[in-house]
């Protein structure tokens, strides 16, 4: 896996929705790229906050949606 990968996959990860290989692999490349381990822990979170703030009423897939929305104003912003 690389960096790009990481930002496509990342909050699936945050999400514990990512198994088998892909886990894997996400794990191993986060072991040893400080930047993406930062994203990690960033985007799992962004989802703990997004899920206090909207409760149990969101459909998961809204909720990625927001997150997803969310972070890319924050990466556009910079
Ligand atoms: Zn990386």
């Amino acid at each position: 896996m690389d960096c790009h990968k990481v930002r496509e996959v990342v909050f699936l990860y945050a999400d514990k929705e990512m198994d088998g290989e892909l886990l894997i692999s996400f794990e191993q490349h986060v072991a040893i790229c400080p930047e993406c381990a930062r994203r990690a822990v960033h985007a799992e979170r962004l989802i703990m906050v997004v899920r206090k703030r909207c409760g149990r009423q969101m459909a998961p897939a809204d909720l990625r949606r927001r997150i997803l929305t969310s972070l890319r104003h924050r990466e556009a912003g910079n």
